[in-house]
């Protein structure tokens, strides 16, 4: 994950993390499909994401979450990424200053997507 995100520095990285209930055992990086300027913002293609999916549920593991950096910014939950978001996924937030992971947070968003409480995350 923290490799994947210093890679697309300066640009914002992505990708799934695979695991059973909250525990996050296999970081899957997958392309920024967004087709404007990735410094800000990243969108996955559902076909990349029905792949990861089809290919977790093989190894016997589901998609629990979405990661994604903030290049230069701190790892927050912005309104945007809200918006766009989904309620059963856990949000990692990657905080990536001057290319180098800095810290990460994660969020659960609400079922109406009207805010998305920081959960705790365990990472080493
Ligand atoms: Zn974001």
């Amino acid at each position: 994950m923290v490799a994947h995100v210093e890679s697309t520095y300066p640009k914002e990285g992505c990708g799934v993390m695979l695991g059973t209930e909250q525990l996050a055992t296999q970081a899957v990086p997958l392309p920024n499909s967004y087709s404007g300027p990735q410094e800000d913002f990243f969108v996955l293609d559902p076909q990349d994401l029905a792949r990861a999916d089809g290919e977790a549920r093989q190894a016997g593991l589901g998609i629990i979450g979405i990661f994604h950096s903030h290049p230069d910014c701190d790892a927050y939950f912005s309104k945007r990424d809200l918006e766009h978001s989904c309620p059963w996924y856990s949000y990692v937030v990657l905080s990536v200053k001057k290319g180098r992971f800095d810290h990460a947070n994660s969020y659960r968003p609400d079922f109406d997507a009207s805010a998305a409480p920081k959960e705790e995350l365990i990472y080493g």
